[in-house]
């Protein structure tokens, strides 16, 4: 039986495609990136992942707009996959801009490693600990 999709990252920079095809690519995690959040809401439908990395600023539609898009389809089936914002903005106030968005997480660049990895376990583990923390 094919194994399902863990990880659905959005993401239009190249760059930033490659660190997280790296990072990611050392997990053992299965995971696709798309490039725009039209994308991402696709992916979403088809491949169920079990949580995604959502860039904030994308052409076409944006994680923001992708995310609350998410949001209506799962008030409709009753899910709820968890939703970590990336954003390059050091604006004061944009994790609360994530959150409002439907978001879970929020998660700085330029991305780390270590915090990456950080997010992979607090939403992906199935440690109830890691969760009953998460906010
Ligand atoms: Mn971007």
């Amino acid at each position: 039986m094919e194994r399902g999709l863990d990880i659905l990252v959005a993401e239009d920079n190249e760059v930033n495609q490659l660190v997280f095809t790296q990072i990611l690519g050392e997990t053992g995690y299965h995971f696709e990136i798309v490039g725009n959040g039209r994308k991402a809401l696709d992916a979403f439908g088809k491949l169920n992942p079990r949580m995604i990395l959502m860039d904030v600023s994308m052409p076409e539609m944006s994680g923001l707009e992708a995310t609350a898009a998410i949001r209506q389809l799962e008030a409709e089936m009753g899910t709820r996959v968890p939703i970590v914002g990336v954003t390059a903005h050091a604006l004061k106030g944009d994790r609360e801009r994530c959150l409002e968005a439907g978001m879970d997480d929020y998660l700085p660049k330029p991305i780390s490693p270590k915090a990456l990895l950080e997010k992979l376990e607090r939403w992906l583990g199935s440690d109830a600990e890691v969760r009953r923390n998460a906010g």
